[in-house]
């Protein structure tokens, strides 16, 4: 199983993003995620090299093609390729990329000689809707899929138990068959066995002579921590069963994370807003903050603090997705004016009003001064 977030939510680029804009959102989050500016940060690091990664595979045109047709498959193990042609390359490394064609187009083509080779089963697409919570503390999930199957009793061949197909005698086995039209020789899939280069006498009952049978399958996903929208799972062979025998396709899982009632997220930062009173504001204190990995965070609150700021709390947000470390919580501060106020409280703020010489709030000080200047200039 392996998680991969979409290189174009990673650059953050529209799917029609030419190479000019490409470039100009590498560079912009290169500078950002630079293992230089960040020095000893896990997650810029792992960051640095997904986006490196990602523009890589988007600034080259025959790289993009395939994954767009292919995503992450087109670079995987045995992804969207043809069994018979030319063999997988190892290690799920990027590898080569005439490779990775070959693999791909390989046998479809052309495919010189030899009988038409079976198709590999379709991939699949799974939507799943997860919580901020799940996101964070990783999940192991049951999901239930319809999904075709080889079919047991007959092994995925298409054949009754016991028997077995037989070599066409149209094509001689080769699923093949060539024919004059006009000056040329034309080859077309044999209208006999359809391709296949072999004939089944006696289909299996069960699964009528197809080899597969749509069956439902349920199957145990692993949502590591720190998953994010766009997030893919790849169960691999798990999707559609090929035909006769052939390997099965791959069951993507694309994750989406539902909003949270407290939480934003961007990355593994989580940004929460938290109005305060005048007062705290005034004279400083501090606020606690209920974090996702269920402890206190107190937050410390400087006197003089004003709407909009935001305090950092270091490893307080998202976990890293594969990675070490934790992002961190990000608090908006928003004073509140008191709108509800016993006659009492108002007296002392006309005391407190009464002693106020502008002083105590720079800024407004500062602005109507500005303005004052503006009206003596026009009045002039
Ligand atoms: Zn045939
Ligand atoms: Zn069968």
């Amino acid at each position: 199983m392996s998680t991969e977030i979409d290189f174009y939510e990673l650059l953050q680029v529209e799917r029609t993003a030419d190479d000019k804009v490409l470039k100009s959102a590498y560079r912009k989050l290169a500078m950002v995620h630079h293992p230089d500016k960040n020095p000893g940060c896990a997650e810029s690091e792992a960051k640095f090299k997904q986006i490196n990664e990602a523009y890589a595979c988007l600034s080259d045109p025959q790289k993009r093609a395939a994954y767009d047709r292919y995503g992450h498959a087109a670079f995987q193990q045995g992804g969207g390729g043809n069994p018979g042609g030319g063999g997988g390359f190892g290690g799920g490394d990027f590898g080569d990329i005439g490779d990775i064609f070959e693999t791909i187009f390989g046998g479809g083509f052309g495919g010189g000689g030899g009988r038409q080779q079976a198709r590999r089963g379709a991939d699949l697409r799974y939507d799943m809707e997860i919580t901020l919570e799940d996101a964070f503390h990783g999940k192991d999930a049951e999901i239930a899929v319809e999904v075709s199957q080889a079919c047991d009793p007959c092994g995925g061949t298409g054949a009754t138990p016991g028997t077995s197909a037989r070599r066409c005698n149209l094509c001689k086995g080769h699923g093949k068959v060539r024919a004059q039209q006009g000056f040329f020789m034309v080859e077309r899939p044999c209208p006999t066995c359809h391709g296949r280069g072999e004939i089944i006498e006696s289909p299996c009952k069960h699964c009528r002579g197809e080899g597969r049978v749509d069956a439902e399958q349920k199957l145990a996903v692993n949502i590591p921590a720190g998953v994010d929208n766009g997030t893919r799972i790849r169960l691999a062979g798990k999707g559609e069963a090929g035909p006769f025998g052939a390997p099965a396709g791959d069951l993507y899982i694309f994750l989406h994370v539902q909003r949270h009632s407290m939480f934003e997220r961007e990355g593994t930062t989580l940004l929460t807003r938290c109005p305060i009173s005048f007062t705290t504001a005034a004279l400083g204190g501090e606020v606690e903050i209920p974090g996702m990995d269920g402890r206190v965070h107190t937050i410390e609150i400087p006197a003089g603090i004003q709407s909009g700021k935001q305090l950092r709390k270091r490893g307080a947000g998202m976990p890293v997705l594969q990675g070490r470390g934790v992002g961190d919580l990000v608090v908006e501060i928003q004073v509140e004016t008191p709108s509800k106020l016993t006659a009492r409280q108002k007296e002392i703020l006309r005391e407190f009003q009464a002693t106020e010489t502008g002083d105590e709030c720079p800024q407004s000080k500062g602005f109507f001064d500005r303005i004052k200047d503006v009206w003596t200039d026009l009045t002039e």
